[in-house]
């Protein structure tokens, strides 16, 4: 099999595993965020091991059907895809929030104390990810090319100089500010992923021990911590636990559909 090597299927079932594991850690509040920490370094360190293709370009090869680029067959590339998709339908994105080489070192910037920019209107970035998503579609369908090369991702875990490595680091800068800018606004596959949180089974829930002090709202670097948000962008980063004064206020649970607010 063209471009195969046995670090593609490795990184596939460490995310399959630590996905599962993050979420019994997280169920049964075990959680520590020293954790986080090192699982987005490992992360981002495995990126930069196995470089390509990463979760978004897997999803625009499949897309192009470019089986070299692929490294594996069509089917096998998409059953892989369907599987992180079907897990964050289950459990939200864990993947997304400490998997994925590209989220985590988005992830990693972001941490970055520097002043922090929090867009609290949701629609026109969903308007401009949908455009940019179209685009992707129309690019890899129509025209055969790929959007994603103009954002480096592959260049820059390969570490080679290219304008699209520059662009990605330029991303990373802006990450420290702006949260996860490739992951909210471009990822075509994360637009799907945030489909599949949105009605993920398991969430970060508040209960009836909530005073509604707000301190979660003020921390969320998405705007999804309010009662009855979808949850489609939360990458499950901790932050709204980490501030949360009471005791079991906020608690990642199956969703009940009628949380605390
Ligand atoms: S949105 Fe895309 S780039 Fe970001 S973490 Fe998810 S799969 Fe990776
Ligand atoms: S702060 Fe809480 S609600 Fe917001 S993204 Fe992080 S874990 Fe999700
Ligand atoms: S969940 Fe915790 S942080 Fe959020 S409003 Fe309730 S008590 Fe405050």
């Amino acid at each position: 099999m063209p471009g195969f090597s046995l670090l593609k299927p490795l990184g596939f079932f460490y995310a399959v595993v630590l996905i599962l594991v993050l979420m019994y850690l997280w169920y049964s509040g075990k959680w520590k965020q020293k954790a986080g920490w090192i699982i987005l370094l490992v992360s981002t360190a495995l990126g930069f091991v196995i470089a390509s293709p990463l979760a978004p370009h897997q999803f625009q090869e499949l897309m192009l059907r470019n089986v070299q680029a692929l490294g594996v067959s069509i089917t096998i590339a998409a059953i892989g895809l369907l599987i992180i998709f079907l897990l964050t339908f289950l459990s939200g994105r864990f993947f997304c929030g400490y998997l994925c080489p590209v989220g985590a070192v988005q992830e990693l910037a972001s941490r970055v104390p520097v002043p922090k920019l929090v867009l609290r209107q949701k629609v026109p970035l969903m308007v401009v990810r949908g455009v940019v998503f179209v685009l992707f579609l129309y690019m890899a369908w129509v025209l055969s090319s790929s959007l994603l090369d103009y954002f480096g991702i592959s260049d820059f875990f390969a570490r080679i100089l290219t304008t699209g490595s520059i662009v990605f680091v330029v991303m990373l800068l802006v990450s420290m500010v702006f949260y996860r800018p490739f992951c909210r606004v471009i990822c075509p596959y994360g637009l799907l992923l945030s489909l599949g949180a949105s009605t993920s089974l398991f969430a970060l829930q508040r209960t009836d021990a909530c005073i509604d002090c707000k301190c979660c709202d003020k921390s969320c670097p998405v705007d999804e911590a309010k009662p009855n948000d979808r949850k489609a962008e939360c990458y499950l980063c901790g932050r709204c636990t980490g501030v949360c004064p009471v005791a079991g206020a906020l608690q990642y649970k199956r969703r009940t559909g009628n949380e605390k607010s």
